[in-house]
């Protein structure tokens, strides 16, 4: 066997990789020539070389069949959300009828906050991490002032409490415990989208419900990422997009699962909308809302079906590779990645990133010793080398290898370059 941190010992990984060939089944966009080396599946994922023809199947449609195209063959439109389910859940690890693809984001964490954040004046309090993304905090505060009530005191941010600015399960346990009469809902991420920190699902849906808390999840940076077991781990709600790890292209249609147990309760508040109603008695267009079963019930409008398409080809793959052996993969990758920064880059790159399996998904952010001015000339330095990674101000670089399409040998390029760069 060769040495591991060798760029031999790399190649012979990849020959051996049994996902190898799942490779081809992107487009790899191009440079100087060659390749890119992609590390931004954790912000826009490569295009599936499958989603043209899955768009151009419904373009074909809707030329030959016009209006019909809603009720005619295995892809008609009327259940065209309905394609997905099934391999969706198997991603997140939910019943097929705990998961839909709709809308966007942002729009399903309202939805859901609609259904699942409830005031009242003794249980006021939204329980999340401080420097969330951004919209997860607009999206709460808005809730909080929607409900007449004051994000100066319902709104608790939970600060990071480790060296690098991860938090601990031990700070989100205290936190817990000490809002825990007051706590509406704890709004958690999957994993932290600047630190790239996973986090134990389990135990804070456990933590939080405890507590007499809903619990949802924003899986932005987790889905496709690293196995889920939504069902299970007894979240009331969670929301994702697609156009991260699960390559569906820009703003595709998002995700939302509810769990099994809300859904037959029809006294749940939500914003409705038609195709929320149930299917067998929603086209006799009657005024009352019967919401269908399941998380499809929170569907508000008929789906852009052309969005969808790129969501089924991406999911193919999916279902082709399974995701235990995605994130065995996965794991392989990331690991050799830090290792080979801590051997060879310890004076260029810290990592931020907990160094724990169960802690992390495939992406690393590195921070650049040295400050901002430093860590922009080599974020320009890979750009213009054809590596791409992405920045976090003020001096983070993200590096996410993902299974599906990267290689070992990438992170031998990624690696070389940094070290080219510093004249070493
Ligand atoms: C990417 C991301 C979003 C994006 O929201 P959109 O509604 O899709 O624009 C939201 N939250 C988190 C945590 C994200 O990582």
């Amino acid at each position: 066997m060769s040495e591991p941190l060798s760029r031999a010992h790399a190649l012979a990984l990849d020959a051996n990789d049994p996902l190898r060939d799942l490779r081809n089944e992107f487009l790899i966009p191009r440079h100087a020539g060659g390749e890119q080396t992609y590390f931004v599946g954790n912000s826009l994922g490569l295009q599936p070389r499958g989603a043209q023809a899955a768009v151009q199947e419904v373009m074909t449609q809707w030329a030959d069949l016009a209006v019909e195209g809603h009720f005619t063959g295995p892809t008609q439109w009327l259940r065209y959300h309905r394609l997905v389910s099934e391999p969706l859940a198997r991603v997140v690890g939910a019943l097929p009828s705990e998961v839909v693809a709709m809308n966007t984001l942002s729009v399903n964490l309202h939805l859901m906050m609609v259904s699942f954040y409830r005031p009242t004046t003794q249980r006021p309090v939204i329980l999340m991490e401080a420097g969330a993304f951004p919209t997860d905090r607009h999206a709460v505060e808005a809730q909080i002032r929607f409900h007449g009530f004051d994000p100066a005191d319902c709104l608790v941010e939970v600060q990071p409490d480790e060296a690098t600015g991860t938090i601990s399960t031990a700070a989100i346990e205290q936190a817990i415990a000490v809002h825990g009469a007051r706590l509406a809902l704890v709004l958690w991420p999957g994993v932290q989208y600047r630190t790239g920190q996973a986090f134990d699902l389990h135990a804070i849906a456990a933590l939080a419900r405890a507590q007499g808390a809903n619990v949802g999840f924003d899986l932005a940076h987790s889905v496709g990422n690293l196995p889920l077991q939504l069902h299970d781990i007894g979240a009331d709600f969670a929301v994702w997009c697609h156009y991260k790890y699960l390559n569906s292209g820009p703003g595709a249609v998002a995700g939302a699962f509810v769990h099994e147990r809300h859904h037959r309760d029809t006294t749940l508040p939500r914003f409705a909308g038609w195709w929320g109603h149930e299917e067998a008695t929603r086209f006799q267009m009657a005024p009352q809302f019967i919401p269908a079963a399941g998380a499809e019930g929170w569907q508000l409008s008929n789906p852009p079906i052309l969005g969808l398409a790129p969501l089924r080809a991406s999911l193919d793959l999916f279902e082709r590779a399974g995701m235990g052996a995605l994130r065995t993969k996965s794991l392989a990758l990331t690991g050799l990645l830090d290792a080979l920064v801590q051997a060879r880059l310890p004076h260029v790159l810290e990592r931020v990133t907990p160094a724990e399996d169960e802690r992390r998904g495939c992406q690393l952010s590195l921070r650049v010793i040295g400050g901002r001015e430093r860590g922009r000339a080599l974020f320009e330095h890979l750009h213009a080398a054809g590596v791409l990674g992405d920045w976090r101000e003020p001096d983070v670089i993200r590096i996410s290898p993902t299974p599906l399409y990267n290689r070992y040998q990438d992170l031998h390029h990624f690696v070389d370059e940094v070290q080219a760069w510093t004249g070493l």
